[in-house]
């Protein structure tokens, strides 16, 4: 046998190649020179910093490889550094991606770790400076925070020379293991349009090595190299207005109109939802900036709460004062359309399906508009603040008694407007557990529909002056009956360990009137169509049942001594009468 054979292919078997990849000064190179004891220069001359520099060194059964790449904040292609590291990560072959953080910015220096993220890449994150951290009172919880990112976040100091073997292992384990979710979080709106291309790419079979989420969030991000590849592809002619629309889409939601600035910030709420949840730092005396003065009220341990609590109270308040004045008008407004178009019909029949079917069906669903709109104007306000986030993450808690996810809170909340646009926002619970357990519970959360007949039932049994409270009550007490029945579920179809996400936080801004107004047309437009054809249909449907079979016999006798009644009381009686009479007869 040929020696070299023998050697070589252990060798390549066990060969591990390593992106080490930072922002300046994180330490990078004096974190591969105490891995490596290789002695390398460490220090930042001009020059020195743009090549790349090779490391080789064994561990375990290991060979290893570390590529040293030139430090970049982020990817934005403005300066070389940037160029070669982002270049090296998406052309080059390597096992994996070390990413240095300095501890003591963590926040900072997550948004690179965010962006390296979203090339879908095996990943270890190195916390550098836990020597600084532990001196500045910073106390960084690495085991959630790997829980929180799916990827393995080990503290090192590579001036202390700690943590290096636990830094090494995690990196062989990875490397055996070969299956790493890193679990990166965008806005809704972004998730809309990454699912949005992704149904494309799947319906075309479009062939890549990439995973296609991959694909979809490069093209969102106008990502040169993977337009390049899809410009050629006869799918272009086809997506092409899909990401056009997508991009419009995205940037609205982030008042701006730049993609890549509209990134920035999807990556910066992803870290700061990740820094709330890991990172314990005594109060320094640096300047706030105003999302953290901000938070630092709404979030507040104890004060966050209740006035969560009291803009709840406000909003339903507003959806159901202000709601039910044109609920009246355009009661009045069908009744009158139905009279008017009957009294042009000869025919009973018909009449009766047009009018009583037809119109009063969608009458229905329109009463409802106004209520809906006041709700979604109230929740795209929260949102488009930035104010609903800090409320998933301060239920979290709460939620999680339950067996859910702060992030449940926010289709809970749209099902009390309708249970359509409520179903379709649990998507953003990226667990599938999470977001079935969700989905069964939406439906215990009254939605505008009902209100109606809760107000007809407590009009009937209970006296004024406690109508409100009741209605109240018939509200929470169906909220409660859905936790109850989140817990049952969790505790025997749900069962297993819950997964924490990311919950992002964005930044506070004014509310856009564009974004709210496109937010609240979108969803109404979605109830009209979808809640539109349905309950249309199914009043006909009712319609038909109830008014089937006719008992003309029934009718004749009835209309006779209608006829020869004296009083118009009992001519009413006599009505009502028949109209039960038919009733019972009928198919219903
Ligand atoms: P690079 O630009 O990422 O390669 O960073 P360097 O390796 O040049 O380090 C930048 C500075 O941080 C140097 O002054 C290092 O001495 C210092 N440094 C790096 N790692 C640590 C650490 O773990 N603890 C402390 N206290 N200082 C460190």
């Amino acid at each position: 046998m040929n020696h070299e054979e023998v050697i070589t292919c252990p060798v390549t078997a066990n060969h591990i190649k390593i992106a080490l990849v930072g922002q300046p000064n994180v330490g990078k190179s004096m974190l591969i020179n105490s891995v490596s004891n290789a002695h390398l220069h460490v220090g930042n001359f001009s020059g020195v910093t743009v090549d790349k520099t090779e490391v080789l060194f064994d561990y375990k059964d290991y060979h290893f490889t570390v590529v040293d790449l030139p430090g970049t904040y982020a990817f934005t292609d403005y300066t070389i550094e940037e160029r070669v590291t982002h270049d090296y990560l998406c052309a080059e072959a390597y096992d994996l991606i070390i990413n240095v953080v300095d501890s003591t910015s963590l926040e900072k220096n997550l948004q690179l770790t965010a962006e390296l993220m979203s090339m879908s890449k095996n990943m270890v994150i190195a916390l550098n400076m836990d020597d600084e951290a532990q001196k500045e009172n910073i106390e960084i919880d690495a085991v959630y925070m790997s829980e929180l990112m799916g990827i393995p976040c080990v503290k090192v100091s590579a001036a202390k020379k700690t943590g290096i073997e636990d830094l090494l292992d995690a990196i062989v384990s990875i490397q055996e293991k070969n299956s790493q979710q890193a679990k990166l979080i965008f806005s809704e709106a972004v998730e809309e349009e990454i699912d949005t291309i992704v149904t494309y790419l799947t319906k075309h079979k479009y062939r890549a090595v990439n995973s296609y989420r991959n694909i979809a969030i490069n093209l969102l991000k106008n990502n040169k190299k993977t337009y390049a590849k899809l410009h050629d592809d006869p799918i272009w002619t086809e997506l092409q207005p899909i990401l056009i629309e997508a991009s419009k889409h995205v940037e609205l939601h982030h008042d701006s109109d730049d993609i890549k600035e509209s990134f920035a910030e999807e990556y910066a709420s992803f870290n700061r939802g990740i820094v709330a949840e890991v990172l314990k730092q005594e109060d320094k005396e640096v300047a706030k900036t105003l999302t953290e003065k901000i938070d630092s009220i709404l979030i507040h341990p104890i004060a966050g709460i209740p006035i969560f609590l009291f803009f709840m109270w406000g909003l339903f308040q507003l959806t159901f004062e202000i709601g039910s004045i044109p609920m009246d008008w355009i009661d009045a407004f069908f009744g009158w359309f139905g009279d008017t178009v009957g009294a042009t019909i000869a025919n009973d029949d018909i009449r009766s399906l047009i009018v009583d079917g037809l119109i009063a069906g969608v009458g229905a669903v329109v009463l409802f508009v106004p209520n809906i709109i006041i709700l979604f104007i109230g929740i795209a306000l929260l949102e488009s603040t930035g104010y609903m986030s800090r409320v998933a993450f301060l239920l979290d808690g709460f939620f999680h008694k339950f067996g859910m996810h702060g992030q449940s809170f926010i289709p809970l909340v749209t099902g009390f407007g309708c249970s359509i646009p409520a179903y379709m926002s649990a998507r953003i619970l990226k667990n599938d557990r999470d977001r079935l357990l969700t989905l069964f519970i939406i439906g215990f959360m009254s939605c505008g529909a009902r209100l109606p007949v809760y107000v007809l039932f407590i009009g009937a049994f209970f006296s004024p002056e406690m109508a409100g409270n009741v209605l109240f009550a018939v509200y929470i007490g169906g909220a409660m009956m859905g936790l109850i029945a989140a817990k049952v579920l969790k505790m025997t179809a749900f069962k297993g360990a819950d997964e924490p996400f990311v919950m992002e936080m964005p930044k506070y801004r004014l509310p856009s009137l564009k974004l709210v107004w496109h937010t609240v047309l979108t969803k109404t437009m979605m109830y009209l169509k979808k809640a539109g054809t349905f309950i249309a249909a199914a009043t006909i449907l009712i319609w038909f049942l109830s008014n089937y079979p006719q008992n003309l016999l029934l009718e004749k006798e009835y209309e006779t001594k209608i006829e020869n009644a004296i009083s118009e009381e009992e001519k009413t009686t006599l009505a009502n009468k028949l109209a039960e009479a038919n009733l019972e007869q009928s198919y219903l």
